[in-house]
C-alpha cells in the first residue's frame, strides 16, 4: 500500500516524486512505499499550515474541542484497523496494539480536547500601583511535530493534540520506518471535519524531511520525541532561530528493587518493564539493581518468568513478543549482545535471534538477561533500545543510589520498597523526570512528562504542553482611583 502526504486536506505525491520502501518487520518484507519528502513538501505543508492558521486560532475552544472529540471518536471506531496497520508496520503485538497504543491515541485527542477548556492564564493586581495585569496565552503559530517508531500513532497524537487544541496549525513527519497509521490519521481527520491545512503530514527521512522542518525560518517551535543525538542536531540548528523546544530523548532507567517489596508483584511488573514492545520504550528499565539479599532469588525466578515469555507473530494473541523494528535496529541490538563478554557481561537468559515458523525473515530476538558487575560498563552505560536488560546486586541505599545517578540520562526510575521514608528520601535525589514506586507506566496524562539531562529539556502532558504550544504576552493596564473610589463623583 502506497502512502501519500496530507496536506490542505488532500494527499499527494512528494514533488520529486522518490520513494522509500516500507518493511513489515514480521516478515522482513517491502510491502508499501512512503514518500521521500523534500524542502518543497514541506514548504507546501508550511503554506498550507499558515494560510489555515488565522481561521483555526480564532475557532471557539468549543468547536476546536468538539473537532478533537470527533477525531478521538473516530480512532476508536477504526481501532482495529489502526491496530493492525500498527503492528504491521512496527512488528509489535496486535494484542499490544489493541489495548495500549490505538486507545492512548485516542485519549490523547481527548484528553487535550477537554483539557483545553480549563486551560487558563493568570492576572497579577499590582496593589497599590493602580494597576492590573493579565497574561494572554496566545497560540505559536505553525509548529513542527516529529516523533519516532517505538509508539508510531501513541507519540505521534501526544504532539499534535495539544498543538492543535492551543490553535496552533502543524506540520508534522512520523518515522519514515512506521509511516502508516499517521497516514491514516489524515482520513480520519478530513472525517472529522478538521479544517484544510490545520495538519499537515509530511513523510521522509529524518535527515531531509525532518531536517527541512527543524530548519524552516518560519516554523516557530518543534515538539520532538526521539534518540538524544538527533534532538542535540536539531538543537544546535534551531537554537540560531530562537525556536522553543521541545525534546523528549532517550534513556536508560534504573529500576530498583529492595527486599523489602511486594516481590511478586515487582515481579510480573519488572518481565513487563523490561520487555513490553521488546524493550523499545524509552520508559523500560533497562538497568535492574536487586537489594543483595533477594539477588539470587530473583535472578532464578526472574530467568524463569522471563523463559515463559512467547516470541513470534505479532498476529498471534499469544504472542508477548513480536518483532523488532527493523533489520538495522536488530543488528544494532545483538552486537551489544554479542560484546556482551566484552563489557564484562555473562548472559543469563535469550541473546539469540529466532527463527518463527512461516515468517522466517522476520526480525525476531530472544528476551536478553545480561548480569553485569559495574555499572560504568557500556551495556549499562548506551540506551540499546531493544530487549535486553542487565541485571546487578547493591549493598546498600547510597551504593545504589549513587549507580542511579551516574548515567547521562535521566528520564525515568522505578522503585520497589514499602519503606515510606525510604521512598521519600530517595525520590528527592533521583535524577530523573518521572520516578515510579511499586509500579511502572501508570500514566496520568495531566502529569508532567519528560526527562532530565541527556533525556531532554521541556515537558509535556497536562497543561504544560498546552503551556508549550502557547506565548505569554502580559497585559498590563494601568488605571486611575478617584478620592471615593469610584469614577462618577456625588
Ligand atoms: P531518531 O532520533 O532516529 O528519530 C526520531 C524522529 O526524528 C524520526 O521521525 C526521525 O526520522 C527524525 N529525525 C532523524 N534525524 C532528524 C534530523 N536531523 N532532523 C529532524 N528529524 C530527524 O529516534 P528513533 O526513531 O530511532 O527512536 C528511538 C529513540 O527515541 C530512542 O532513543 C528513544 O529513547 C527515544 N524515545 C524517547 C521518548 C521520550 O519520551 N523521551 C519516547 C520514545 C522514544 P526517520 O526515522 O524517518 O529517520
Amino acid at each position: 500500500m502506497n502512502i501519500q502526504n496530507y496536506i490542505y486536506g488532500r494527499f499527494i505525491d512528494p514533488v520529486s516524486n522518490e520513494w522509500i520502501d516500507n518493511y513489515n518487520p514480521s516478515v522482513g518484507q517491502v510491502y508499501g512505499q512512503t514518500p521521500n519528502s523534500g524542502k518543497e513538501d514541506v514548504e507546501k505543508a508550511f503554506q498550507a499550515a499558515n494560510k489555515a492558521f488565522p481561521s483555526w486560532s480564532n475557532t471557539s475552544i468549543d468547536e476546536r474541542s468538539r473537532i478533537l472529540l470527533k477525531i478521538a471518536q473516530l480512532i476508536t471506531e477504526k481501532q482495529s484497523e489502526l491496530a493492525a496497520a500498527e503492528s504491521k508496520d512496527n512488528g509489535k503485538p496486535l494484542a499490544l496494539a489493541t489495548a495500549i497504543d490505538i486507545p492512548r491515541a485516542s485519549a490523547n485527542f481527548r484528553f487535550f480536547a477537554n483539557a483545553i477548556t480549563q486551560f487558563a492564564s493568570e492576572a497579577h493586581e499590582s496593589v497599590g500601583m493602580d494597576a492590573m495585569n493579565f497574561t494572554l496565552r496566545q497560540p505559536l503559530g505553525v509548529v513542527g511535530c516529529i516523533s519516532p517508531w517505538n509508539l508510531p500513532l501513541y507519540l505521534f497524537t501526544w504532539k499534535i493534540a495539544p498543538a492543535l487544541a492551543a490553535g496552533n496549525c502543524v506540520v508534522a513527519k512520523p518515522s519514515e520506518v512506521t509511516p502508516m497509521t499517521a497516514f491514516l490519521l489524515g482520513e480520519i481527520c478530513n472525517r472529522a471535519g478538521l479544517p484544510k491545512g490545520v495538519l499537515n503530514i509530511v513523510h521522509g527521512l529524518g535527515t531531509t524531511t525532518g531536517q527541512a522542518i527543524v530548519a524552516h525560518p518560519k516554523i516557530k517551535a518543534i515538539s520532538f520525541t526521539g534518540g538524544t543525538q538527533t534532538g542535540a542536531h536539531i538543537a544546535r540548528v534551531a537554537a540560531p532561530m530562537f525556536k522553543k523546544l521541545s525534546l523528549e530523548l532517550g534513556g536508560k532507567n534504573p529500576n530498583i528493587i529492595f527486599s523489602d517489596c511486594d516481590y511478586e508483584n515487582m515481579l510480573h511488573t519488572t518481565v513487563r518493564s523490561s520487555f513490553a514492545n521488546q524493550g523499545q520504550i524509552c520508559l523500560c528499565g533497562s538497568r535492574i539493581f536487586v537489594e543483595r539479599g533477594i539477588y539470587q532469588r530473583f535472578k532464578v525466578d526472574f530467568v524463569e518468568a522471563v523463559s515463559k515469555l512467547k516470541i513470534g507473530d505479532p498476529a498471534n494473541p499469544k504472542t508477548d513478543i513480536g518483532a523488532l523494528v527493523s533489520d538495522q535496529h536488530l543488528k544494532k541490538v545483538t552486537s551489544y549482545i554479542a560484546n556482551a563478554h566484552k563489557y564484562g557481561g555473562t548472559v543469563l537468559f535469550g541473546g539469540n535471534n529466532v527463527q518463527v515458523e512461516g515468517l522466517e525473515h522476520g526480525y525476531y530476538l530472544q528476551p536478553t538477561i545480561i548480569e553485569v558487575q559495574d555499572n560504568q560498563c557500556k551495556l549499562n552505560q548506551e540506551e540499546i533500545f531493544g530487549p535486553v536488560v542487565t541485571i546487578m546486586p547493591f549493598d546498600t541505599e547510597e551504593e545504589v543510589l549513587q549507580m542511579a545517578n551516574d548515567i547521562t540520562y535521566g528520564l525515568s526510575a522505578t522503585l520497589w520498597t514499602n519503606n515510606l521514608n525510604r521512598t521519600m528520601q530517595m525520590v528527592k535525589q533521583i535524577q530523573a523526570g518521572i520516578v515510579w514506586i511499586n509500579t511502572w507506566l501508570l500514566r496520568d496524562l495531566r502529569t508532567p512528562f519528560g526527562g532530565v539531562k541527556n533525556s531532554g529539556v521541556g515537558r509535556e502532558g497536562g497543561f504544560e504542553a498546552l503551556r508549550f504550544f502557547t506565548e505569554p504576552k502580559n497585559i498590563c493596564i494601568k488605571y486611575q482611583t478617584s478620592e471615593n473610589g469610584l469614577t462618577t463623583k456625588k
